[in-house]
């Protein structure tokens, strides 16, 4: 049975990171995932706007979540980011706390015909959460046509998705901060264990203390290749950025060698899926993706 999902994208997976939205694109229908785009959507704030102005950031994302709402036949609204699902879970959050305050935020909706509407059965889910709740772990593992066997993968998740708990939904799922520990051994590969995996990647820092950004970033990479990791793996663009784009300049302030493929979570199911290397832009990292690809191409030979 097809999933029809609203899909927001987010600005980063089609700007920086452009191969990871072509990587969502490309396993989707292997997943009978049905996306439909919100091309008129709203950035979604990153956080960066609710410090300035709350009332504006809560506007745009009420407008993402209501033309979200108006996809015919869509069972919710799905993102590809870990710091998109975290901005818009806060507004939703305070959308649906206030009946008051919502009416208010959607007057400014009007001009356009749009409103959101709060309900219960209506979520917004990055798409880890959606492929474990609504597809399943068991589905998956029967569609996988090459097992990742040998391949030993460390999870990152993005502090978005993880906390706040009581906002992330984890009273109705506590496994959700397991998730990508479940879907690395349902394809086939070896989840690896180290300090970093909940934490911060440092990323907001860039700008205003890049040491102690790029330390944060290179400590995690250093924890997973010391863990015996191939390569590592996130649902967060932004968390890319400090992990794969960074990753030569945070091997100069933990003063080591790096070298750690970091793969979009999109890519590393598509690789399982069968989908090539090249169709789901792996040949687009800073940090060279080729000893995974030999790794896989080991396997389907053997
Ligand atoms: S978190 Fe970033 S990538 Fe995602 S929509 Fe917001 S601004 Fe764009
Ligand atoms: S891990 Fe980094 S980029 Fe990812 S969500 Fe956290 S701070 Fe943002």
């Amino acid at each position: 049975m097809s999933i029809k999902v609203a899909y927001w994208p987010g600005c980063v997976s089609r700007g920086f990171t452009p191969e990871l939205h072509g990587s969502m694109a490309a396993v989707a229908p292997k997943l009978d995932i049905e996306l439909i785009q919100l091309d008129r959507a709203n950035c979604c704030g990153a956080g960066v706007i609710a410090e300035h102005n709350q009332e504006l950031v809560d506007s745009l994302n009420a407008r993402t979540f209501a033309l979200a709402q108006g996809v015919e036949g869509a069972v919710g609204m799905m993102n590809i980011c870990s710091t998109c699902q975290g901005a818009q879970s806060e507004c939703q959050e305070r959308l649906d706390a206030d009946t008051a305050y919502r009416q208010h935020i959607n007057e400014h909706l009007e001009p356009e015909g749009l409103a959101y509407e709060k309900n219960s059965a209506w979520w917004n889910k990055n798409f880890l959460w959606l492929l474990v709740e609504d597809i399943g772990i068991d589905a998956l593992r029967e569609r996988v046509v090459r097992p990742l066997t040998g391949l030993r993968v460390a999870p990152f998740y993005g502090c978005y998705i993880v906390r706040p708990q009581s906002r992330l939904g984890y009273d109705e799922r506590p496994e959700r901060d397991l998730y990508l520990e479940q879907v690395i051994e349902a394809i086939g590969a070896t989840p690896v264990d180290y300090a970093g995996k909940h934490k911060c990647c440092g990323f907001p820092l860039i700008t205003m203390n890049r040491t102690t950004s790029l330390r944060q970033a290179g400590r995690h990479i250093a924890d997973a290749i010391d863990a015996d990791a191939d390569c590592m793996v996130t649902p967060c663009p932004l968390c890319h950025l400090n992990l794969d784009l960074q990753q030569p300049d945070a091997a100069k302030y933990v003063e080591r060698d790096l070298g750690l493929p970091v793969l979009h979570f999109p890519q590393l199911v598509g690789l399982a899926l069968g989908i090539e290397p090249k169709e789901l832009g792996m040949n687009k990292h800073v940090v060279k993706t080729g000893d995974v690809q030999r790794k896989i191409a080991e396997l389907a030979a053997a």
